[in-house]
């Protein structure tokens, strides 16, 4: 018998749980895409933030729902107008990796009052990012009810 009360180890549990285990498909676009193609993808991938990278497919900067609505407050033509002028870039992207504690996804989430986090793997020592997924707050929720079914990995 270890000592520890039920809640002792219901928090040792919830604070080995990393990123690879609650993470998504990251759903991303070219910087070079529209505006407006952009949205589309959000419809059809039904996601809430979008990645965008370069041409060599690193990460360059991230979109969300109201980024996308803002721009198209107006008469702007969002066919011809790029997601780079309008997207957050880099280096002010919040990141994380996959051996990453999701108990510190959710900490960057709430101090940064965003929804999602692009999952990214360094590439070369120019500080290249690749995303090689996507957690949200979603993903987050889940471990709650993973925890009320005793599911927990
Ligand atoms: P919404 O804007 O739809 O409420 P968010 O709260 O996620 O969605 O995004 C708020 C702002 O923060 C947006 O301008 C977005 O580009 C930016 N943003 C979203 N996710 C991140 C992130 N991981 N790192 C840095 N900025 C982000």
């Amino acid at each position: 018998y270890t000592g520890k009360t039920g809640s002792q180890l219901l928090t040792e549990k919830v604070k080995k749980l990393t990123v690879q285990d609650y993470q998504s498909i990251p759903i991303v676009v070219n910087e070079s895409s529209s505006v407006y193609d952009a949205i589309c993808t959000m419809f059809l991938e039904d996601v809430g933030t979008l990645f965008v990278v370069d041409k060599n497919a690193y990460l360059t900067g991230i979109l969300s729902r109201k980024d996308l609505l803002r721009a198209s407050i107006g008469k702007q033509d969002l066919e011809s107008m790029p997601v780079s002028i309008i997207m957050t870039r880099m280096p002010n992207i919040t990141v994380c990796e996959k051996d990453d504690l999701v108990i510190e996804v959710a900490n960057k989430l709430i101090e940064k009052q965003i929804d999602a986090l692009p999952v990214v793997k360094k590439k070369d020592s120019a500080n290249h990012l690749e995303v090689v997924g996507r957690i949200t707050k979603t993903n987050i929720t889940k471990v709650l009810v993973d925890l009320s079914h005793d599911q927990l990995l």
